[in-house]
């Protein structure tokens, strides 16, 4: 068998229709076009970082998680980029609510409502702290069933 057996059929059209020099100019520019798309290739993955194999994805490190992506399926792709953008209008909307400042003023509120509860105990059906029979009106008041005043 001889090596023009074992070239592609494209590779016999070009031999068979292109003389030594528009080969070597075809040549030349396949062997640029191909540089330059390893460039562009290499800029693509640059910056990531092959992960432990152990390690799930969400526990990535950002360069990591950039290996990820560019192993990922257009479709996966899709998704990640879904969820990410999800997520932003999430955090935006916790944001301008004023959420976590919400949650610690929340907080403490339940720590001061759980101190009064742990000051008016029971002790033997008689509140520790105001003496009137259990369930005294402050627990009532915590209980939401009556408040002190009432
Ligand atoms: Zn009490």
């Amino acid at each position: 068998m001889s090596r023009y057996d074992d070239m592609s059929e494209q590779a016999r059209f070009y031999l068979n229709n292109n003389d030594e020099i528009e080969l070597a100019e075809m040549v030349a520019s396949s062997d640029a076009r191909i540089g330059q798309l390893k460039n562009e290739l290499a800029a693509l993955h640059e910056g990531e970082e092959e992960p432990p194999a152990w390690r799930h994805p969400a526990a990535s490190t950002p360069a990591q998680w950039l290996w990820h992506w560019n192993r990922a399926t257009p479709a996966e792709r899709l998704e990640r980029a879904a969820l990410i953008i999800d997520a932003g209008q999430r955090a935006g909307i916790c944001f301008q609510m004023a959420h976590e400042s919400t949650i610690q003023r929340l907080r403490a509120e339940v720590g001061g409502a759980r101190r009064l509860r742990d000051l008016h105990s029971c002790d033997h059906a008689v509140c520790s702290a105001c003496l009137l029979p259990w369930p005294c009106p402050t627990i009532e008041m915590l209980d939401g069933r009556e408040t002190p005043d009432a």
